[in-house]
């Protein structure tokens, strides 16, 4: 099983970024998901996929010490095939030549990789460029120098692998790790189906005391960060806003964000109860204030 989950961990580990398999975009202020573009602020799917992982890394030592290094642990398995080369003295060639891509891959899983190549080929970005060299060197002197070294001298995970041992791991301790990952793992897909790519917010522009009444001005502000176009219908069952500006759905694009002024005009303390229902999931989201008149 070995031979082939090796080169499948090194082959995943070059390409999920680039095709937004599992991304962390920090300055768009994104995670991708399976090609799902979601919001910062929907963030379970993100942190049961982080717990999952790191339960997974560790996890694995229950099963068999050093499980993770051996199978799946890109830095082991580059290491190996380094190693292989230097027979024919050609270890080197392989190394240069995946320093920048390592490099460039490593960064690319948090900041989108069409902006980490413009920041190194037109400089648009100096931050980046400066931190891709560095990591450079650290990646070079890796993978020219350390290799299996790093395991030994720097690595937290190669101390903690000296926790486990198989005859420390209980058969009970393996199914209740194996039954663990299963459950993490299914939520964590869940919540992922489960949550919505649609930013639904509301926003105070405006409290004017108009004599008579006040007069109150809101904003819904709709970020649509899905693939597809989404239907978002309004409705309110108390108080009316002046000139209903919901009284048609509204079509919102992908990438698209929208802001809905609206207006309500009171004499005296009414509620304000509305429901925003995206056509495509199966929830709205409600809301619910009151507003005091003159
Ligand atoms: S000790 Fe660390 S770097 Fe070395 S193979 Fe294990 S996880 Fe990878």
């Amino acid at each position: 099983m070995r031979r082939w989950l090796q080169p499948i961990i090194v082959v995943l580990f070059f390409i999920v970024p680039y095709f937004d398999l599992f991304r962390i975009d920090i300055p768009s202020g994104h995670y991708y998901w399976f090609t799902r573009q979601l919001p910062f602020s929907q963030a379970m799917p993100l942190l049961l996929t982080v717990l999952w992982m790191v339960f997974l890394v560790l996890g694995l030592s229950f099963f068999k010490p050093r499980l993770f290094c051996s199978h799946f642990c890109p830095h082991n398995t580059l290491s190996q095939w380094l190693r292989k080369l230097q027979r024919y003295k050609l270890d080197w060639v392989l190394a240069i030549v995946l320093t920048p891509i390592v490099a460039f891959t490593l960064i690319a899983y948090f900041v989108d990789p069409r902006t980490v190549w413009s920041a190194i080929t037109q400089d648009t970005s100096r931050m980046i460029l400066i931190f891709f060299l560095v990591l450079c060197l650290f990646i070079g002197a890796l993978l020219l120098r350390m290799r299996h070294k790093f395991c030994s001298t720097v690595c937290p995970y190669g101390y903690f692998q000296q926790l486990f041992r198989p005859e420390r791991t209980t058969v009970l301790g393996k199914v209740v790790t194996g039954s663990l990952l299963v459950l993490l793992g299914g939520a964590t897909v869940l919540s992922v189906f489960f949550t919505s790519g649609l930013e639904i917010d509301l926003g105070t522009v405006a409290r004017i005391n108009a004599g008579t009444r006040m007069v109150y001005t809101y904003e819904l502000r709709l970020i649509n960060n899905k693939s597809e176009a989404e239907t978002v219908t309004v409705t309110f069952r108390k108080l009316q806003p002046v000139e209903n500006p919901f009284s048609e759905p509204l079509i919102v694009q992908p990438g698209d964000a929208v802001k809905i002024p609206f207006t309500f005009q009171v004499q005296k303390t009414e509620e304000v109860y509305f429901d925003v229902c995206p056509q495509r999931e199966n929830r709205c989201q409600t809301f619910s204030f009151s507003l005091s008149g003159v």
